[in-house]
C-alpha cells in the first residue's frame, strides 16, 4: 500500500518512454494490443496471448504440490453481496500431520461498516463441518481425522460476502465494486505451528502461500470485470502461483492495453478520464519494463491496473497481478482549469501518480514474488517497494520537480539515520522492524520504520557494496526467495553473506 505522504515538493516534465510507448485502444468494445518498441510509434501485436519471455521468473517447477482453488463469484448489485462457492484443495506441505486447519476471513473486520461473510456450508471432503471463530478475522476447523503431511484434503464451502459501502480496496461506490480479500484464504503454517494474526486496520495486514486458482466470476448486466490471473474464456480467469484472487467491477471502465516484454498490461479506469487512464497504462509500462530490467523479468502473462476509490489517506494498494490507484486529483481536472491554481501544478500530481503506480508494481516481486508476513514484518515489502521509486524516479523523472518529495535525494545522505527517515513526522531513533500491531501504537513512526528507513538502508547499502554487484545481489535476492517467505533472518543472512553490513545493520535495525 502507499500512503500519500502529503508533501512538499515538486513535479514534472514526464519524459515520455520510448521503450514503452502505447497507444489507445481503437478496437470495438476492447482492447487492442500494442507492441512497445525503442522508438518510434508502437506496432499493433497479433491478437494471440503472448507466450511469457523464456528469461522471466520461472515458476516452481517439479516441487511440492500447492494449494488449488476453484471459485465462482456471483455479484449482485442490489444487495451489495457477492456469492462466493469455493472449492479448495489444501496440501499439507508443512511436514507435520494436522489436526486442524486455520483460515482467514477478512471481510469480517469491516462489520461495523456493513462488510462480513456469512458461511452457508462447510464441508470437509463432502461431510459438514464446523468453521469457528479463533481470532478476531482468523478461524479453525478440526479436520475429522489427521491430514499427513504430503496429503490433500478437499475443503468446500459457501458464503456471502456482505460489501460495505467504503472507499477500500474491499467495498463499493456508486456502481464499482473493489473485491479485495474477499476469498476465504488458509493461514501460513510456519516454524511455530500456524499463524494466528488477525486482520488489524493498517498497511497490508496479510500472509499467505501461493497457490493457483481458477474463478468464474458472474456479475450483473453492464459491469466490466478487471480481475487477477488471466482470462482464457469470457468471465474465466486461471491465476498460477499467486497469493491471493481479486477482481473489481465497475460500468463506467474504459479498458486500455499494451504489451511491455511478453506482458498483457491492462488499465480500466473511468472512462470520463481517459487522459488518467493513458497516463496510468504509459506509467504501468514504464514500471514493468524498468523492473523486469533490475529484479527479474516477471513471470505472469498479465499485469491489470484498476483506478478506483480506495480509502482517504491510500493512493494505491496491491493484489498478485492486479494494482488498484486512486489519482488524488483526475489530470482531466488541470485541463478544465479546476486544480493547480494555488497548489502543486500538473507535474507534481503526475510525478505522484507514476511513483504510486511504480510502487504497486514493485509489489509484485516483493510480496507477490518474494513472500514475507506483511503483518510481522511489513518492511519487508514496504522498504522494498519504496526503495524502488528511487529507481523509477531516477529513470523517469527530471531532476526538479516543485512540490515533489524528493526521496533519490534523501537516500543519498549518508547522515540518513541521523536525520531521520522523514524529517517531518519521524524521531531519529525510530528502528527498522516492529508488526503492525507494534505500528499501531506509534502510527507517526511508522512510515519511517517500514517504508522509509528500509529503503534508506537499502540505498546505503547499494552505496557500500557498489552499484552493479548491489543489483546483481537483488536479482538473486528475489530468485532465491521466489514463491517462498523471507524473514527478518533470512534478509540478514542473505545480504551479510555478499558483504559484511553489520554496521549498517545494527545502526538502521539494531542487533539481531
Ligand atoms: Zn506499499
Amino acid at each position: 500500500m502507499k500512503k500519500v505522504i502529503a508533501a512538499i515538493l515538486t513535479a514534472v516534465l514526464l519524459l515520455f518512454c520510448t521503450a514503452c510507448q502505447t497507444e489507445k485502444a481503437a478496437k470495438e468494445g476492447g482492447a487492442a494490443v500494442f507492441l512497445p518498441v525503442e522508438s518510434g510509434q508502437p506496432e499493433r501485436l497479433a491478437e494471440e496471448t503472448p507466450a511469457p519471455s523464456s528469461d522471466a521468473i520461472p515458476f516452481p517447477q517439479g516441487g511440492e504440490p500447492i494449494n488449488r482453488f476453484d471459485l465462482q463469484f456471483t455479484l449482485d448489485d442490489a444487495s451489495h453481496t457477492l456469492v462466493v462457492q469455493e472449492k479448495l484443495k489444501y496440501y499439507n506441505g508443512t511436514g507435520n500431520g494436522l489436526t486442524e486447519l486455520y483460515f482467514n476471513l477478512y471481510p469480517n473486520a469491516f462489520q461495523t461498516d456493513g462488510g462480513g461473510i456469512e458461511l452457508k456450508t462447510f464441508e470437509i471432503e463432502g461431510e459438514a463441518s464446523e468453521l469457528a471463530q479463533a481470532d478476531g478475522t482468523v478461524w479453525k476447523t478440526e479436520l475429522p481425522e489427521e491430514l499427513p503431511a504430503g496429503e490433500t484434503v478437499g475443503i468446500q464451502m459457501e458464503y456471502i460476502v456482505c460489501i460495505p459501502n467504503i472507499n477500500n480496496r474491499f467495498g463499493y461506490q456508486d456502481e464499482v465494486y473493489n473485491l479485495g480479500n474477499c476469498v476465504i484464504t488458509p493461514a501460513v503454517y510456519g516454524e511455530n505451528g500456524w499463524t494466528v494474526e488477525p486482520y488489524v486496520d493498517l498497511g497490508d495486514a496479510f500472509y499467505t502461500d501461493i497457490a493457483d486458482y481458477t474463478a468464474e466470476i458472474e456479475v450483473p448486466d453492464g459491469y466490466m470485470i478487471a480481475a487477477g490471473g488471466t482470462e482464457t474464456q469470457p468471465g474465466i480467469f486461471e491465476a498460477r502461483n499467486v497469493r491471493d484472487f481479486v477482481f473489481c467491477a465497475g460500468k463506467a471502465y474504459e479498458q486500455r492495453s499494451a504489451e511491455v516484454q511478453g506482458t498483457e498490461i491492462h488499465v480500466f479506469c473511468d472512462k470520463e478520464l481517459p487522459e488518467t487512464g493513458e497516463f496510468l497504462l504509459d506509467a504501468a509500462c514504464k514500471a514493468l519494463t524498468l523492473y523486469n530490467e533490475l529484479l527479474g523479468r516477471y513471470p505472469y502473462d498479465t499485469l491489470t491496473v484498476v483506478s478506483s476509490g480506495l480509502t482517504g489517506g491510500v493512493s494505491g494498494t496491491e493484489y498478485p497481478t492486479l494494482i488498484m490507484v486512486a489519482p488524488e486529483v483526475p489530470l482531466e481536472q488541470f485541463e478544465m482549469g479546476i486544480s493547480g491554481s494555488d497548489g502543486p501544478g500538473r507535474e507534481y500530481y503526475e510525478a505522484q501518480l507514476a511513483v504510486t503506480v511504480a510502487h504497486e508494481v514493485a509489489y509484485q516481486w516483493f510480496y507477490g514474488i518474494v513472500g514475507n508476513d506483511q503483518i510481522q514484518d511489513p518492511w519487508l515489502d514496504e522498504g522494498f517497494c519504496r526503495f524502488a521509486e528511487y529507481f523509477y524516479e531516477q529513470e523517469y523523472l527530471p531532476e526538479e520537480i516543485e512540490g515533489f518529495y524528493w526521496k533519490r535525494e534523501r537516500f543519498k545522505d549518508t547522515d540518513v539515520m541521523q536525520r531521520g527517515g522523514n524529517e517531518n513526522t519521524i524521531s531519529d531513533q525510530t528502528k527498522i522492524g516492529g508488526s503492525l500491531y507494534d505500528w499501531l501504537n506509534e502510527p507517526a513512526e511508522y512510515s519511517s520504520g517500514v517504508y522509509d528507513k528500509p529503503a534508506a538502508m537499502l540505498y546505503q547499502m547499494m552505496l557500500q557494496m557498489g552499484g552493479e554487484q548491489f543489483l546483481n545481489a537483488l536479482k538473486e535476492y528475489v530468485a532465491v526467495f521466489a514463491w517462498d517467505f523471507v524473514s527478518p533472518g533470512d534478509f540478514r543472512a542473505f545480504w551479510n553473506g555478499k558483504e559484511d553490513f553489520s554496521e549498517l545493520f545494527a545502526l538502521y535495525m539494531g542487533e539481531a
